[in-house]
């Protein structure tokens, strides 16, 4: 089996009183495409904001592990040096910057500037819409399109690791097709991606192994084709039985 490039053991995660992460272990092997889903309030933005480090006023709790070392107290500027990417929830584009500057951002950890300009020509080729738009400003796309840039903008430092916090989120469906392509994309390209979606369908249809988050726990995992023929996956994920 290929080697684990994230590990997650023992995850607890407190805002003041409330628990939003109960305990959790999740393993993401190199190459994998892992889906974690659930409802609202589940702890999967959670558990991904505690991998990244930014849960200010929380107590974290547990072992957090990407390729072979620990990365507690790590800023996400050295996760990324370390080959982690993150697309958060609300896509945190810089919105008064331009497109193309943007892009450039992604990219603040190498200094192979042909490399560079090449990527930049190849997100341009895979979304024409950025091509368009590159001298404007990020703020003034819609929301399809800042969610499109915020993804390439993440795969400009070239990471070994892809976390994505619900790309579908707000999305018209044309735009969320195009998305799901495009991570299916990345994916055969090699790159590890954690994916948090709330449309459990598409998540399952494009990952290889899945996690169900409910109040804080982990309470199914497996392979994703067989969950999407889960009674239990049915009825509570996707609308079905
Ligand atoms: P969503 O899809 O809505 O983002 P989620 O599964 O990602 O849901 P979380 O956002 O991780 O869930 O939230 C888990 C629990 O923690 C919820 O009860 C939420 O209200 C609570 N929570 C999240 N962020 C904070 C915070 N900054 N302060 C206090 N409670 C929080």
């Amino acid at each position: 089996m290929a080697k684990s490039l994230l590990q997650i053991a023992g995850l607890k995660v407190a805002y003041g009183g409330i628990q939003a992460v109960k305990g959790i272990d999740l393993d993401v092997h190199e190459g994998e495409l892992i889906a974690l889903i659930g409802a609202n309030g589940a702890g999967k933005t959670t558990t991904l904001k505690a991998v990244t480090g930014t849960l200010p006023g929380s107590r974290v709790e547990g072992h957090v592990e990407y390729d072979g070392r620990p990365i507690k107290g790590l800023h996400s500027f050295q996760l990324v040096e370390r080959g982690m990417a993150m697309v958060p929830e609300g896509r945190g584009v810089f919105t008064r910057m331009s497109i193309h500057e943007n892009l450039l951002m992604g990219a603040y950890t190498r200094n192979d500037k042909a490399g560079i300009a090449a990527d930049v020509d190849r997100w341009f080729d895979i979304f024409p819409r950025l091509k368009e738009r590159a001298a404007q400003m990020a703020g003034t796309l819609s929301g399809g399109e800042q969610q499109m840039l915020a993804m390439a903008r993440a795969l400009m430092s070239h990471p070994k690791l892809l976390l994505l916090d619900e790309p579908s989120m707000g999305l018209a469906p044309i735009m969320v097709e195009r998305i799901f392509e495009v991570i299916r994309d990345v994916a055969s390209q090699g790159v590890t991606i954690l994916l948090v979606e709330q449309n459990a369908k598409l998540a399952l249809q494009a990952a290889d192994r899945a996690y169900v988050m409910e109040s804080g726990l982990v309470t199914m995992q497996g392979d994703a084709q067989q969950m999407l023929d889960d009674p239990r996956v049915k009825e509570a994920y996707l609308g079905e039985g």
